[in-house]
Formats: C-alpha cells, structure tokens, sequence
C-alpha cells in the first residue's frame, strides 16, 4: 500500500518511505491510500494479541515487510500487555501503560524503532528529538541498543522532573542525552535547525521519530482492537455496539489510531476527545474557528499542546467519510476538575493520573445511559507521583520500571542553546 500526503496528493510513497521520511513535502502529514475493512470482526477479536495484530497491519507495510517479518516486528514491539479494567458498570479503563516506560508512547515508539532498523539498509540513522518528558523515555528505551541508529535527545536542563529524567538519561551506549541550557522551546528550535541544515541532516541520516510517523499511529490502531477483545471476552460479541471510548488528546495521534480502527471496521460507536486547558479542538468543534491560544501549563503536561500536529489527519478522516461526520465530540477540563477525579476514581477504588482522570470526566459528561465508556490509561500514576500523591495526600508505590532507574547515573552532557554546538556534536559524534 502507498501513502499519500495530505497536503499535496501526488505525493505518493511507500510505507518504508513514510517511515523513513516522517513528513512530507510542504510539512504535509502520510496517510494511507486505503484503508483494510474487516467484516469479521468476531474472528479478529477472539485472535491472540500479536496474531489479531499482524492482521490489521499487514495491508499497510505489505509493500516492505513480509507476513514473517512483520510477525517478529510485532512481537518484539508489543512485549507487553494493554489491559481493560473495570471502573464501575457503566466505564472501564483501557490501560496503556505497561511497557518499560509506562506510557502508552511505548507501542508507538517500539514498533516505529523495529520498522526502521528493517528499513535502514545497513545505513546510519541518527534520531534527533526534543522532549519535555515522555517521549524522551520512549524512544530511548524503543532505539537502545538497535544496531546502526543513534539516538540524540535534547531536553530543558533542569525543568523536568528528575525520575523522568532518569527514564532516558541513564541507558548509555547508543542514546545520547543533552541537557540544554534553555527552554523546550529552545530544545525544539535546535532540533528543527538541525532538520533545515540538509547537508547535516544527509551526513547522519536524520529522523525525527516524532508522533505524526505514520509507523506510530498504524502501530497503535491495533489496541483499540484489543480492548474491544477483552470487552468481548467480558460482555459477549453481540454487547459491543455501544461502546464509546474517550481519549485524553494532545497532539491528537491517539485520537487519530481510534478512528482508523473505526474505519477499518471495528464496532466503536463514538469518540469523545478530552482536553485540558488547551481547548483549541472542543472550540473549533463548537464554533467552526481553528484559533489556537497561548498554550498553557496545566497538571496533565504531556497534553498541553494548542497546536495539535495529527488534527489534518482526525479532519480528514471526518471530512472523506471514512468514519461518520458526528462520531467525535470534544470537552475541555479544567485543573480543578481534573484534580476531583483523581480524588473520585481513587473513591471508586482506582489510583488514576491526571491524563486520565482528563478522559474519564468528559466521558461522564458524554455518556447517554445505554452506552459503555472506556477511557484510555496513558500513563502509570506513578510517572506523575508527585502531582498524585499531593492531590490524594496519601503516597504511592514505584513500580519496578522506575525504581530501578532511580538509583542510576545521569550521562547527559550540558550544552548551551548555540546551533553550532549541538551541530559539532552530531557530526563527531554520532560515528559513521
Ligand atoms: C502523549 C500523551 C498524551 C497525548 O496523546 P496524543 O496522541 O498526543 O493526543 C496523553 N497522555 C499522555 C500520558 C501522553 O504521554
């Protein structure tokens, strides 16, 4: 299958290519020439996770990777569980945080890391990324110790939480961690001059592994057939039809993998795209305006985004038909808010982190009474301990992933925000 790019359509490449590439010309977004439609679904979801897995994905890379080939990716990729829980008897949570990074980044970042180094041909790729937290871990922790692709990491010195930091900072060997002396938004400048500088950018095969890869969004289409699996398991084949699944939205990637699951035939019956403070969706969803504000600082950071970068695909996916005009409906929630559902899932036995808790609010603002609501887990509470233990005010376990981190060394070096620094550093030592 090709994909094509969304801004300007004759551009047509294939999976390889888009994995590769990233983004196409003009700064357009890939997205796939035709989507994969399952009609029986029922025979999907009874299919263990990698198998079922491997079905949905195969369509889309059979242009580059074999059923064999894409059976080990998958297998190396998703080497953990994604788990519904029950809430109560109207919601449950889909969680997505079981990998070694305990956020859901992890599918995406591990599959899209086992697709390129199938792709590389032997050649060197160099990953440049900026992070403020979560992504960091998850792509270091999906590249470390792939053969032929180094990892550069460039995050705000001193301005991320310190077990955060310690996530990506203390593998060593390929991945490369730099403490920059300003802001994310230094970090992300650095990174984008970096891409602009074409004679750097061929010299160490630069690639952004940023979340508009097509590779991460294919790869995480395929839990939202997993949780329908459990449902399945759990309330019976025929009870599936009201199912509504509220995502906690950022850069709106994950929004992005339910609606192609949607469209590929797997029976959701709605979405609802929770927000925080940056409320540029739910706005432009109830007013027809795109008109980003400042963006804002709030207890769910990895969602503080205002300029969220996969919205072209989620419109496209609304505006062609692929999924119904009125499946997706939008609510923002404030710290307050966000604060009190901590507090009343933990009532309902739960311990929940902000993202979440996010979800689950403008699920219960959503839901109609014959529907069931999931909502999406993104992140172990404990990523946020801080924030969670002083909301709840009691405090809260490590699991082993970040407990065993906590004691290592931090090998970042310090740099300054000068482009010509981080340029000397990627040219000796990135080795080719
Ligand atoms: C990245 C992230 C999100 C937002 O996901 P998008 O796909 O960018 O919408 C939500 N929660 C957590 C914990 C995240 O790390």
């Amino acid at each position: 299958m090709k994909f094509y790019n969304l801004k300007e359509n004759s551009e047509q490449v294939s999976f390889a290519q888009a994995v590769k590439q990233g983004l196409g010309r003009n700064q357009g977004l890939f997205f796939p020439e035709q989507l994969p439609v399952f009609d029986d679904i029922p025979a999907m979801l009874a299919l263990p996770l990698v198998e079922r897995s491997v079905k949905v994905l195969k369509a889309f890379v059979s242009d580059d990777l074999d059923e064999q080939q894409l059976t080990e990716i998958v297998t190396n990729a998703f080497n953990f569980p994604a788990q519904t829980q029950p809430i109560n008897e109207k919601n449950a949570v889909l969680e997505l945080f079981h990998g070694p990074t305990l956020a859901f980044k992890d599918f995406g970042a591990r599959f899209m890391a086992q697709c390129l180094q199938a792709f590389s041909g032997g050649e060197k790729i160099t990953i440049l990324t900026a992070t403020s937290g979560d992504t960091g871990a998850a792509v270091a922790h999906a590249f470390h110790g792939l053969d032929n692709i180094e990892v550069v990491i460039l995050y705000p010195k001193g301005k991320i939480a310190l077990l955060q930091e310690k996530m990506f900072t203390t593998l060593g060997g390929n991945i490369k961690t730099l403490a920059i002396d300003g802001s994310f938004d230094d970090c992300q400048a650095l990174v984008k001059q970096a891409f602009d500088d074409k004679e750097l950018a061929k010299a160490i095969g630069l690639n952004s592994a940023n979340s508009i890869n097509i590779s991460r969004l294919l790869a995480q289409i395929c839990y939202y057939f997993e949780a329908l699996a459990q449902l399945s398991r759990q309330k019976g084949a025929e009870n599936l039809d009201n199912v509504v699944f509220s995502v906690p939205s950022g850069n709106f990637g994950n929004l992005t993998a339910g609606l192609l699951a949607k469209a590929m035939g797997l029976p959701i019956k709605r979405f609802v795209a929770a927000t925080n403070a940056n409320d540029t969706v739910p706005r432009y969803l109830a007013m027809g305006e795109w008109s980003p504000n400042e963006t804002v600082a709030t207890i769910s950071n990895a969602m503080d985004v205002s300029n969220p970068n996969n919205w072209p695909r989620v419109e496209h996916l609304l505006k062609s038909g692929l999924v119904e005009q009125g499946c997706v409906s939008s609510a923002s929630i404030d710290e307050e808010q966000t604060q009190s559902t901590v507090i009343q899932l933990s009532k309902l036995g739960y311990i929940s982190e902000p993202h979440a808790a996010v979800a689950f609010k403008a699920l219960e603002y959503s839901l109609a009474d014959d529907e069931f609501g999931v909502f999406l887990g993104t992140a172990h509470p404990a990523k946020f301990k801080d924030v969670v233990e002083s909301i709840l005010g009691q405090p809260i376990g490590l699991p082993k992933e970040l407990a065993d981190c906590a004691g290592e060394t931090i090998l970042s070096s310090d740099m300054s925000a000068e482009f010509a620094e981080l340029r000397e550093f990627l040219l000796t030592n990135t080795d080719q």
